[in-house]
């Protein structure tokens, strides 16, 4: 019987780990870390190598070992996954990978029989948001995870799997018609495979607008976004976490999905986006309507011709539509648990899922940034320490 499986070792997942340890949790006997990868890294481990260091927002440093100032030009991906590695071999997480959680589901009591003293199954269809709290952790049923070819018991989970397996494609009329290529942030690799092209760039948010300035510089392109693109003057520093943070757990806490960073705070507005926005390139023409074979429509600008005739709607002929539409939270492999609310979303105070005392999400909403997924890592570990029994009065 385990105390802790933390799922996903990127950001979150690592800070967690390394806030258990710190609270006596032992790796490999208290708790596991599971990730899917081959290899350290996280996410970042799957960037396209134009996104160098110098050109991501910035990483923040995991608790106790600092990233240091590596090479601005080197790919975020092998700096990322280089200081991963050498964060989980310092702190001796065990990190087992590749190990795919396929669900986590309440055990049955024969698979923890004889594992320590726990309590029988209370009854599901537990309360939601606002509703009377459940019992703690301790009094409840332990959790199986399940993975490839490997189970785990455990009395709670810290849940840290991101977003990035779980590209956001919405729909479109038209989008199964279109002969030209159609990829999303997920999927993309390099701009030359789009030299001399027409590319439609869906999205407002920091992956749109990376992937526009590079693009312009081989391709023409067309910006579509739903709503007029907001820059603002703020940097992403500290200030600009705790401004995420607090936009966005309003709806957390409500179970509705979540904004996106750049909904909640808009984009920085640098001197190389101010250039892009001068060029043309950063203009939105906004969204779309339909797609075609050749391309995408826009609705009539402005207002009907004089005789009444409606105004035309324009046909953007395009090679190539990326989605850079965002990503929704990993979290089927929890729907055995049923933690989702009406809105869709699983609704969290903190890291705390109110459904489900056992459970504890990191890297989400507000935590969907280096900074934001250290802090919420390391509120999870130290919310589960406690449920389980913290090994230490006062961690080192
Ligand atoms: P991840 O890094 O996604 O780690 C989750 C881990 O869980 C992965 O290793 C995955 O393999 C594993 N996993 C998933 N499902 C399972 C499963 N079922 N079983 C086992 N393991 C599983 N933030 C910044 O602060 N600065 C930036 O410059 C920045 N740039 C970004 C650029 C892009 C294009 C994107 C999409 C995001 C960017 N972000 C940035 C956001 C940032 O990447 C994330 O918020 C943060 O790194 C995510 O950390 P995480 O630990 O929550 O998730």
């Amino acid at each position: 019987m385990l105390d802790v499986v933390v799922i996903g070792a990127g950001q979150a997942g690592l800070s967690a780990a390394y806030h258990l340890r710190r609270r006596g949790l032992v790796p490999g006997t208290d708790f596991v870390v599971l990730d899917s990868n081959d290899g350290p890294g996280g996410a970042w481990r799957h960037r396209w190598p134009s996104l160098t260091l110098g050109a991501a927002h910035g990483i923040h440093d995991l608790p106790g070992l600092a990233l240091g100032t590596p090479d601005p030009t080197e790919p975020a991906s092998s700096v990322v996954a280089r200081y991963y590695g050498t964060y989980e071999d310092t702190f001796d997480l065990q990190v087992r990978r590749p190990v795919t959680v396929r669900e986590v589901r309440d055990a049955r009591p024969e698979e923890y029989d004889g594992l320590a003293d726990v309590a029988e199954p209370g009854p599901r269809g537990t309360p939601g948001v606002g509703a009377p709290a459940l019992p703690d952790a301790a009094e409840q049923p332990p959790l199986v995870v399940v993975g490839d070819d490997e189970v785990w018991v455990t009395r709670t989970i810290i849940n840290a799997t991101g977003t990035w397996t779980r590209p956001y494609w919405p729909h479109y009329p038209g989008r199964e018609l279109f002969r030209g290529r159609q990829l999303h942030t997920h999927d993309f690799w390099s701009v030359e495979e789009f030299r001399g092209q027409h590319v439609v760039v869906v999205g407002g948010g920091a992956s749109a607008v990376q992937f526009l300035l590079p693009l312009a510089e081989v391709a023409t392109t067309t910006w579509a976004t739903r709503r007029p693109p907001v820059f603002g003057e703020r940097d992403f520093d500290r200030e600009w976490g705790i401004d995420v943070e607090r936009r966005v757990k309003e709806r957390t806490s409500a179970g509705l999905p979540t904004l996106s960073v750049v909904e909640a705070t808009g984009l920085p507005l640098t001197p190389e986006y101010q250039r892009g926005i001068d060029d043309g390139v950063l203009v939105s023409r906004g969204m779309f309507t339909g797609i075609t074979a050749d391309g995408v429509v826009f609705p009539a600008a402005g207002t009907p011709g004089t005789a009444g005739e409606p105004a035309q709607e324009t046909e953007i002929k395009a090679d190539a539509i990326l989605w850079a539409t965002g990503f929704r939270p990993a979290v089927d492999h929890l729907s055995p648990l049923r933690l989702r609310e009406h809105g869709g979303a699983i609704a969290t105070d903190g890291v705390h899922v109110p459904r489900d005392p056992r459970v504890y999400l990191a890297g989400y909403g507000s935590g969907a940034s280096t900074i934001g997924a250290t802090r919420s890592g390391r509120a999870a570990a130290v919310a589960a320490a406690r449920a389980v029994g913290d090994r230490t009065a006062a961690p080192t």
